[in-house]
């Protein structure tokens, strides 16, 4: 059987020339650095008409420092954010992010926007056609049930993505331009709780920046845990950003990855206005659990992930606690 198909390859100079070629048709696709979707077109996962390819459009490139925020061009490689000396100074939990994607010969390719929009992963999808085939495919690519949740009216793939819970947890919007003009909304926004069609964007539209507010009262960190420790995306990953105020712990935002089919935020806005202690931790705990939906999606059990989560985030949440005093 064949599974890479013929396809188009687009290379517009401008964003409007991108969008005019991702209108043009449904079975168009964004392309950037390549390091998730190359791989998903080899396993015959996709099969688009045409590529549009984003990574050279100079708009998608800007970096901009203002005092009240910074906008990142989509199409920034990671390699290059991580050599952003004042990324590091501001966002260093982004920067630790953006470090433990895959590996740096991926990271000179792959652009901030490819992370946010990667695809969701399952084992009965990241295989090859055979093994698939053998299954009868899967809810997500041209079967019938989802293996995970064979009762379950949706697909349970998951969203393993590093960037996007940082994001979050700093409050990130993004700007998406498409055929009707361009939006701006909460990075929350982008993502919807359903494994095969994860990401809220209309046909023909693209994220073209991101925004972050840049507010020195937030403490923010990231923590994953990886089978392998060199190379791979998380089992599970914790983003949280706090405010301080004296003994009070005025505000705690806290995103978790790895575990549903979007990087979930956990609301946490009971244990605002208090202290932070070893009860506040087991409600914290208590909140995730309810918040995060483990499946059989890796090969590592939901037992296990589910466990890694707390762990990371009470561990996470006293560090930052202990830093903003
Ligand atoms: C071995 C391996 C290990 C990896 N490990 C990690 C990891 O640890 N953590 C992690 O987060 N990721 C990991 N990845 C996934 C991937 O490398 C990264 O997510 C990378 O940042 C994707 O960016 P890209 O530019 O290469 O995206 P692409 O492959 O070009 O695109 C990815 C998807 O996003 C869409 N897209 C791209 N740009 C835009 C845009 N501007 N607007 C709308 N849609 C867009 C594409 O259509 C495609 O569906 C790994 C991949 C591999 C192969």
């Amino acid at each position: 059987m064949r599974l890479l198909n013929e396809f188009r390859f687009i290379r517009p100079e401008t964003t409007a020339q991108a969008v005019t070629a991702l209108a043009g048709s449904t079975d168009t696709r964004v392309l950037c650095g390549g390091t998730d979707l190359l791989p998903n077109l080899r396993r015959g996962l996709v099969s688009p008409g045409a590529l549009v390819d984003v990574s050279r459009l100079e708009s998608l490139q800007q970096i901009s420092w203002e005092d009240d925020r910074l906008t990142l061009g989509a199409a920034i490689t990671l390699e290059e954010l991580a050599n952003e000396p004042r990324l590091n100074r501001h966002f260093p939990a982004l920067v630790k992010a953006i470090l433990s994607v895959a590996g740096p010969s991926h990271r000179a390719a792959a652009s901030l926007g490819g992370n946010l929009c990667q695809d969701t992963r399952c084992i009965f999808y990241n295989q090859s056609d055979w093994w698939r085939r053998s299954n009868d495919y899967c809810l997500k690519f041209r079967g019938k049930l989802c293996h995970v949740m064979p009762k379950g009216d949706r697909c349970y793939a998951t969203y393993h993505g590093d960037i996007a819970p940082v994001l979050m947890a700093l409050g990130a919007q993004i700007d998406i331009i498409g055929p009707g003009g361009s939006r701006r909304l909460p990075l929350d926004g982008l993502y919807q709780e359903n494994g095969s069609h994860h990401l809220s964007l209309e046909p023909g539209e693209l994220v073209s920046t991101i925004i972050l507010p840049r507010d020195v009262q937030w403490h923010s960190g990231y923590e994953k845990v990886r089978v392998r420790d060199a190379i791979d995306f998380p089992l599970a990953g914790v983003a949280a950003a706090l405010r301080r105020e004296g003994d009070t712990l005025a505000q705690l935002r806290l995103v978790v990855t790895g575990t549903n089919s979007i990087p979930i935020r956990v609301d946490l806005s009971q244990l605002e206005g208090g202290p932070w202690s070893d009860e506040a931790a087991e409600e914290m705990a208590k909140a995730i659990r309810k918040a995060v939906n483990v499946l059989k999606t890796t090969v590592t059990g939901p037992k296990y992930r589910r466990r890694v989560v707390m762990a990371m985030a009470k561990r996470l949440v006293s560090q930052l606690w202990q830093q903003a005093a």
